[in-house]
C-alpha cells in the first residue's frame, strides 16, 4: 500500500482526499516509479478544486509533474535504479498522477534526470519550469537575442514567470517583470528582472497598435494581456504564448503581424516532442542557477498540496510549490 492523492466527483462537486492505494490498482503501464516530489501547477490546482475539467475520468491521482526513482520496469529504456523525470503526456488528467508515493507509467513519456539536478530540484522545476525553458528556447530559434531589446514575462511572480526571467537574465536578457503583486519587485528583481510594471497597465481593453517596447515576451496570462503585449511588441519581435491566467480569450487584431511582422509562437508543454524535452531539461541543468531555484521554491507535505490548489487558483503563489510525497 502507498499513500496518495485521490480525486472522485459526486454531484456535490470534486472530492480530494489523501488515501492508501494498492499497487494492484495502478493503472497499466510498463514503469513503476517510485515518486520522491511532485509538485502543484496552475492545472493541478483546476484539477484537484474541480474548477475547470481537466481530468477526464474519476476516480484520479493528480499530479501532472514527478521526478523518482524507476522501481520496476519492462521498457527497453529503463532500469531498475533509473532516476527519471515526468512532465505532462495527460498525466494526472487521464491516467493517474504523481501527487501519489509510486506511479505507473509509459517508459517512453519518461526523461532522464539530468545528472547535475536532484529530484527536488527536478520537480521544483516542474512543467512551470519546463514551459519556461520552452518558451526560452522559442525565443532563441526565432532568433531573438539581447541586442535586439527587452523581454517582458507576464504573470511574473507565478511558477513559469519565475523561471522565465531567470532562464532570460542568465542569457544576458533585459527582463522587463509584469505583476500584480507590486510588494514581490525585490524578489522578481532577486531572480534577474531589471524593470518592473504593474499588470494593470495591460489587461484591459486596449488598441490594436502601441508604442514598441520589448523584442520578445513570455505570456502567461493571454486573454487582453496577450492582445497588448502583442501590439507594444516591437518590430519583427516574437510573443511567445503559454498560458491563461487572465482568460482563454485572445480579443487581438491582425494589425501586430501585418504591419509589425511580430510572431505569436504557441506553447504545449503537454505532448511535446521527447527530444525537445531532453534538450530543455539539459538546457535547465546548464542555466537555472540552484541558488536562485531554491529562493522561488517551497516545500509542502502530500496532504498540504489540497489546500494549495486553491491558493495557486487564487494567484497566492509566489514561485514553485514542490510535494514532499513522502511527508
Ligand atoms: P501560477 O499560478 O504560478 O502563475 C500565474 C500567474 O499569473 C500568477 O502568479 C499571477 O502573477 C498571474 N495572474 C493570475 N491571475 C491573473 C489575472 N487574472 N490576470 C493577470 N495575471 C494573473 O501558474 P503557472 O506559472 O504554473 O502557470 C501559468 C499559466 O501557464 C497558467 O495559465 C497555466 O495553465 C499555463 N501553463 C501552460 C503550459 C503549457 O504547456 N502551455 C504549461 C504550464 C503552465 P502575478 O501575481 O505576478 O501577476
Amino acid at each position: 500500500m502507498f499513500r496518495a492523492i485521490l480525486l472522485s466527483k459526486s454531484d456535490a462537486g470534486v472530492d480530494a482526499r489523501v488515501n492508501e492505494i494498492s499497487e494492484a490498482d495502478l493503472p497499466p503501464g510498463d514503469v513503476t516509479v517510485r515518486v520522491d516530489y511532485s509538485t502543484i501547477n496552475y492545472k493541478d490546482g483546476l484539477a484537484i478544486t474541480g474548477k475547470a475539467p481537466v481530468v477526464r475520468k474519476y476516480p484520479m491521482v493528480p499530479g501532472i509533474d514527478c521526478a523518482g526513482i524507476v522501481e520496476q520496469s519492462d521498457s527497453p529504456l529503463w532500469q531498475v535504479g533509473d532516476k527519471v523525470v515526468l512532465n505532462g503526456w495527460g498525466v494526472g488528467e487521464a491516467h493517474w498522477g504523481g501527487l501519489a508515493q509510486k506511479t505507473r507509467l509509459k517508459g517512453e513519456w519518461l526523461v532522464p534526470l539530468p545528472p547535475a539536478l536532484s529530484s527536488r530540484q527536478a520537480a521544483a522545476i516542474g512543467t512551470a519550469g519546463y514551459t519556461a525553458m520552452l518558451c526560452v528556447l522559442a525565443l532563441e530559434k526565432q532568433g531573438v537575442t539581447p541586442s535586439h531589446g527587452e523581454i517582458l514575462v507576464t504573470g511574473a511572480a507565478g511558477g513559469v514567470g519565475s523561471v522565465a526571467i531567470v532562464l532570460l537574465a542568465k542569457r544576458g536578457f533585459k527582463v522587463i517583470a509584469s505583476t500584480g503583486r507590486l510588494q514581490e519587485s525585490d524578489y522578481l528583481k532577486s531572480l534577474g528582472a531589471s524593470s518592473i510594471i504593474d499588470r494593470n497597465e495591460l489587461s484591459a481593453p486596449g488598441k490594436p497598435l502601441g508604442k514598441e517596447r520589448w523584442a520578445g515576451a513570455v505570456d502567461t496570462v493571454g486573454s487582453h494581456t496577450l492582445a497588448n503585449v502583442c501590439a507594444q511588441t516591437k518590430y519583427r519581435g516574437v510573443v511567445t504564448a503559454c498560458g491563461l491566467a487572465q482568460g482563454m480569450d485572445f480579443p487581438s487584431s491582425v494589425a501586430p503581424f501585418i504591419l509589425r511582422s511580430v510572431s505569436l509562437i504557441g506553447i504545449d508543454s503537454v505532448m511535446a516532442p521527447k527530444a525537445e524535452r531532453v534538450q530543455a531539461w539539459s538546457r535547465l541543468a546548464s542555466d537555472l542557477d540552484a541558488n536562485k531555484l531554491d529562493a522561488m521554491t517551497t516545500e509542502i507535505p502530500l496532504a498540504q498540496a489540497i489546500a494549495q490548489a486553491a491558493e495557486i487558483l487564487a494567484g497566492k503563489v509566489r514561485g514553485r510549490i514542490v510535494v514532499n510525497v513522502n511527508a
